[in-house]
């Protein structure tokens, strides 16, 4: 057998590990590795920025279920995907990091792109690592990548020098056979554990179940649809969380989330965090005396915020827990119970509230009717034609969504039917993520070696970016990488020329605060503006895909259906005001004060 240089030596072991998609960009010295790799089958998505590409493979992560893995150079080449570590850490997603670094004879006299990238990210990972020499690069990979992925997820880093890299083995048939790590191991819940959380769940007055988005990463869908349809408890989806169990189900609560909130007494929560996005599980958004039953992979978690319900928590697999949930309540339901009225008043008081947060959410649009569009009718717009051109129910549009009330108000507005259709900012909050999300989900779905499912049928997937002007600005060249890998993503960009909610609706007018940005009187632009109508469309044309420019109903309704039959990437520039709604209003989010909307 021929000798083999480190490249395909990492190559090969990334495929035997199962490795089918690399995210990143190349430079010295990885380039080697990226065409090593492309030569062994494995499809290498060059980015314009590491940042995105590392956003790009935690998606990745998050959408297959498995590591999504990153290449790129060392020192800036790890800074800017520093980003994508974030991530991974902050959503439980799981990340493979690969960075090149200077020849290991070099260190500490200022070689090329010189930084001690394991000091630097050993705080923030599961593990960081090096491989000592070219016949302990498959253990260092194969240990990276189980770490990334078992127990909760997250990221590990292994640092590649140069030397390794560049380096030859003269017999390779010498090293051990690599295998696919299995899948990770799925802990369930002991019978004194179970016996416990179901007495409680049945004594519960106002049960409710929160779905999150480690629900739909675990890819138990079906447990989770045929404990809800057993138990008939009431349930409410975070952001990400939506799909596990379709919008339309009878017993969703989302549109009544301030209601389930306050009055829930017992809170089977299967994986969420009660972090900011539920409140941290406090009052005055959750009663005082609720206890919560925490399944969650990571031990830690457990009785994190609601210390006082530690002795609820399963540290547990969602898959294997919900099924043992489901056999324990057998014959029980909470609509059969026999007590009575507690059951029924709070049945009565979600539906109330479901009925009354409707009709407003209705009411607001109508308003937004005149003039201008407002966020919320643009978006009503787009999801009232890509509904008619393909319902929910068939599963075939993923929608990404950032920027604060775009993202809000996109959160109620695209009804979803399966899981994992949905992908936002996150825990982290993270801006900029959307066209990296839109490209992992392009190949998540759409490529050859298309390793994500979700919704009825195998059919390709409708990749929609529906991105706030500000967000979008991070990462914009990536329409580019969109257009080089012929990936057909209809990028809306919703703009009202500012960050939150632009400039228009305090001055009242756009052009007087134009001018004052040439030079006139007063006192300028402020903080959140952003460029007055800038052509965010053009980048289309200028990459061979389609462009739209837009600021009626009408001419959005034409855009969307061209867009969504379009063959090439699309980006609609999506002229709007700022409205009420401006002002983070329906805030899932941090918000401040503000009345918390429900949706
Ligand atoms: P959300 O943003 O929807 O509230 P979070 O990201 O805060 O959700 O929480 C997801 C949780 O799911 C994390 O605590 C993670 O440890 C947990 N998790 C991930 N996979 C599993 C699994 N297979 N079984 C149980 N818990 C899981």
């Amino acid at each position: 057998m021929a000798p083999a240089t480190g490249a395909h030596i990492i190559a090969d072991s990334l495929r035997s590990l199962g490795v089918s998609t690399i995210f990143g960009i190349v430079g010295i010295p990885v380039i080697e590795i990226a065409e090593e790799a492309r030569k062994v089958g494995i499809q290498f998505i060059g980015f314009r920025n590491e940042q995105a590409a590392s956003y790009a493979a935690t998606a990745y992560g998050y959408l297959t279920g498995k590591p999504g893995v990153c290449l790129v150079v060392g020192g800036p080449g790890v800074l800017h995907a520093i980003a994508g570590v974030g991530n991974s850490s902050a959503n439980a997603w799981p990340l493979l990091l690969l960075a090149g670094s200077s020849e290991t004879d070099l260190v500490s006299r200022g070689a090329f792109q010189e930084l001690d990238a394991i000091s630097l990210l050993a705080p923030h990972t599961k593990l960081a690592l090096r491989p000592p020499g070219l016949d302990s690069i498959q253990s260092t990979l194969e240990n990276a990548y189980r770490t990334s992925w078992y127990g909760r997820p997250g990221t590990a880093f292994v640092d590649l020098p140069a030397n390794l890299i560049k380096g030859t083995m003269p017999n390779p048939s010498e090293l051990p056979r690599l295998l696919p790590p299995p899948d990770p191991p799925k802990p369930g819940a002991d019978p004194a554990k179970l016996f416990k959380i179901t007495t409680l769940l049945k004594s519960a007055a106002s049960p409710l179940v929160v779905i999150g988005k480690g629900a739909a990463y675990s890819q138990s869908e079906e447990p989770i649809r045929a404990l809800i349809d057993q138990t008939q408890i009431p349930f409410l989806p975070t952001p990400m969380g939506k799909g596990v169990l379709p919008d339309s189900h009878p017993l969703n609560t989302a549109s009544a989330r301030s209601t389930a909130l306050k009055n829930a007494d017992v809170v089977l929560i299967l994986g969420a965090r009660l972090n900011w996005i539920l409140h941290f599980g406090s009052p005055p958004k959750w009663r005082p005396n609720v206890k919560f039953i925490h399944i969650d992979i990571s031990a830690e978690e457990i009785g994190k915020n609601a210390p006082r319900s530690a002795d609820w928590g399963v540290v547990g697999d969602i898959g294997v827990v919900v099924p043992q949930l489901s056999a324990a309540l057998k014959g029980w339901s909470y609509s059969s119970r026999p007590v009575d009225q507690s059951s029924r008043s709070f049945l009565h008081l979600l539906q109330t509230a479901k009925t009354k947060n409707k009709a407003a959410a209705a009411a607001k649009l109508d308003s937004g009717g005149k003039g201008r569009m407002t966020i919320a009718t643009a978006l009503s717009i787009i999801e009232r034609t890509l509904h008619r051109l393909s319902p929910p129910e068939r599963g075939s549009i993923v929608y990404i969504s950032e920027g604060a009330n775009t993202m809000d108000i996109s959160r109620s507005t695209f009804p979803l039917a399966h899981p994992r259709l949905r992908l936002d900012a996150g825990t982290h909050a993270t801006m900029g993520v959307g066209l990296g999300y839109a490209i992992a989900a392009h190949a998540a779905y759409n490529s050859s070696t298309a390793e994500a499912r979700s919704g009825p049928g195998a059919e390709r997937k409708k990749i929609v970016c529906i991105e706030g002007d500000s967000a979008f600005g991070f990462s914009a060249m990536e329409v580019e990488t969109m257009a080089r890998c012929g990936m057909d993503v209809l990028v809306f960009v919703v703009n009202n020329g500012g960050v939150y909610h632009g400039d228009a609706d305090e001055r009242g007018e756009w052009d007087r605060l134009r001018k004052q940005e040439h030079g006139g009187e007063g006192e300028g632009l402020r903080s959140t503006s952003l460029g007055f109508e800038t052509r965010y469309e053009m980048i289309a044309e200028a990459v061979g895909g389609k462009e739209f420019f837009v600021r009626t109903a009408e001419e959005l309704e034409r855009a969307t259906e061209e867009g969504y039959k379009e063959g090439r990437v699309c980006v609609v520039n999506v002229v709007v005001e700022s409205g009420k709604e401006g002002k983070l209003e329906f805030g899932w989010q941090g918000n401040g004060g503000k009345k918390d909307g429900d949706g």
